[in-house]
């Protein structure tokens, strides 16, 4: 299925992540694909807050530690940004099979330079920037 949004602000971006929180039941795993500044990291803090996982001001960008793991709400929500990532075998290092449990929503910033998760993923969030503060979101679930 695919259904997209158009958004002209960063909190109407976390008003879709809160409804996309209510569509993505977990295990999920989806690449979050978008340009820098598309607005993939304020997506994911309106996903973790309607999770009950975080404040939107507690999620912030996994950029230097690549994974953020948040928990609390019932979904775990793990964020990953493997924008600084280069090879396929430094994903060993992360331990992404561990994080597919069934109670956890995996997010992956960048995932898409990768051959294994493109494979893994169940799907993708897209952004695009659309002109100005404008920001089109698509989701796609490969079932
Ligand atoms: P990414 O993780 O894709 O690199 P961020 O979410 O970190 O992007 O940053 C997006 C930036 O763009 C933020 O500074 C945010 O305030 C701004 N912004 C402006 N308009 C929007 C919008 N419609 N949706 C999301 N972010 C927006
Ligand atoms: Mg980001």
């Amino acid at each position: 299925m695919t259904k997209s949004w158009t958004t002209q602000s960063a909190d109407e971006t976390m008003r879709v992540g809160r409804e996309l929180a209510a569509m993505l039941q977990p295990p999920r795993m989806l690449i979050l694909r978008g340009n820098l500044g598309a607005g993939k990291t304020t997506l994911v803090k309106g996903i973790a807050a309607a999770l009950g996982d975080a404040t939107e001001d507690d999620v912030t960008s996994p950029t230097f530690t690549l994974v953020h793991e948040y928990g609390g709400g019932g979904t775990m929500l793990y964020h990953l940004d493997l924008y600084r990532l280069e090879k396929e075998r430094e994903l060993d290092a992360l331990g992404i099979d561990e994080m597919q449990r069934n109670d956890s929503l995996v997010l992956i910033e960048w995932g898409e330079k990768f051959l294994s998760l493109n494979a893994r993923a169940d799907g993708e969030i897209a952004l695009e920037h659309a002109g100005g503060d404008a920001r089109t979101i698509t989701l796609r679930l490969n079932q």
